[in-house]
């Protein structure tokens, strides 16, 4: 079966056998040698001037941020599932989130976060996803993050970069923290997670002494700039982090980027050829996402019939969406194949004859 959801995203062959090496006790040299090169890696990936791993999934993340930057009152953007997930987070604390909510096509207006920091004195601290996975939508997150920060120096500006770092190169000059988790872009097993901070994210956790216990930074930074963690670092999955930066300096890291786009403008016109609507207004490099009526019988016709096990949507979209992973080392030829299915389905369903278009066109963009 083709694992084409947008996380998990399937490991390849060299992630699962540098997965597959002897196991690794943590308080050992050979460890604190993969756990520094992994870091100091990942730190330069991100563009981040310290970067801390929780062994959690990036939900974790997603809390810890929340206890540290904000102690006050919480600005979340809401456009699906993972939005949402910031101002669950933000109640659980008694931050009393003032939710700025959005269709899950619809990218966050700037004017609408200046506006609800002019006013309201008392929000501290900003909650954004770069990509909102559940439509598969890129907020302007670095203009946003700019607008924010020139209107209010001290605002913390939280960024969830879960399907975004790996995907695509952008600018993380006024995002204080910026979250990561194993099971998308790096395509690893899920339970790794990590924060980027800005130098101002670092002094703030210094001076404060961190919060909470297990998810506590400063205990984590203190840790983790010997090359230690304070708990049991989440050993096999930093193997496969470290495996998979070397596969990508192998190749370079333009070139990957490059390849991303490639296969999403050629999946973007091969959906387009075939009558579909792609959903979000602001398309993430991270998926393709498509809306259709009959999407769930679409799903269910590849998933049984080509083998391609693509994603839905949730809440109101569960039945109409379909959204086909874009990150990491997806094969050109894997994306092929799936929209290729997709149209053959199409034609199953009666709502649009086969005649080749997806993979025809697909192929013709990507070698253009
Ligand atoms: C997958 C994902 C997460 C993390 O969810 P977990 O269930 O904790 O792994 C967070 N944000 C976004 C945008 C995601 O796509």
């Amino acid at each position: 079966m083709l694992l084409m959801t947008p996380g998990p995203t399937p490991s390849p062959e060299f992630l699962r056998r540098a997965m597959a090496k002897e196991s690794i006790h943590h308080r050992t040299p050979e460890f604190e040698a993969i756990f520094e090169r992994v870091r100091n890696r990942l730190k330069a990936f991100m563009g981040s001037s310290e970067v801390i791993f929780l062994a959690s999934t990036g939900s974790g993340a997603m809390e810890s941020a929340l206890t540290h930057f904000c102690a006050r009152r919480a600005l979340t953007i809401n456009a699906g599932k993972f939005g949402e997930r910031w101002s669950k987070i933000a109640k659980a604390y008694g931050k009393n989130p003032l939710e700025l909510k959005y269709g899950w096509d619809t990218p966050a207006k700037i004017e609408d976060i200046e506006n609800a920091l002019k006013n309201n004195p008392e929000i501290d601290a900003l909650f954004i996803q770069v990509c909102e996975s559940s439509g598969g939508l890129r907020h302007p997150v670095e203009a946003i993050a700019g607008a924010a920060k020139a209107l209010r120096s001290d605002l913390f500006v939280i960024a969830d970069g879960i399907t975004a770092v790996g995907v695509e190169r952008f600018d993380t000059a006024n995002i204080d923290a910026l979250i990561v988790g194993s099971q998308k872009a790096f395509m690893l097993p899920p339970g790794l997670a990590a924060i980027g901070l800005s130098q101002k994210a670092v002094k703030h956790i210094e001076s404060t002494g961190g919060a909470g216990f297990y998810f506590n930074l400063a205990t984590e930074l203190k840790n983790q700039r010997k090359n230690t963690t304070a708990w049991t670092a989440a050993t096999t999955i930093i193997q496969g982090l470290d495996a998979f930066f070397a596969e990508l300096d192998g190749g370079g890291e333009d070139s990957f980027y490059a390849a991303t786009i490639r296969r999403h403008e050629a999946g973007t016109a091969a959906l387009k050829a075939i009558g579909a609507r792609i959903y979000p207004l602001a398309p993430a490099l991270s998926m393709l996402s498509v809306f259709h009526p009959k999407a769930s019988e679409i799903r269910k016709w590849i998933k049984k019939e080509a083998r391609v096990n693509a994603g839905g949507g949730q809440d109101d979209l569960k039945d109409t969406l379909i959204r086909i992973n874009n990150m990491g080392f997806v094969l050109p030829s894997e994306i092929a194949w799936s929209l290729n299915a997709v149209e053959i389905a199409m034609d199953k369903i009666g709502a649009r004859k086969y005649d080749g278009a997806a993979n025809r066109v697909f192929t013709e963009t990507y070698y253009r």
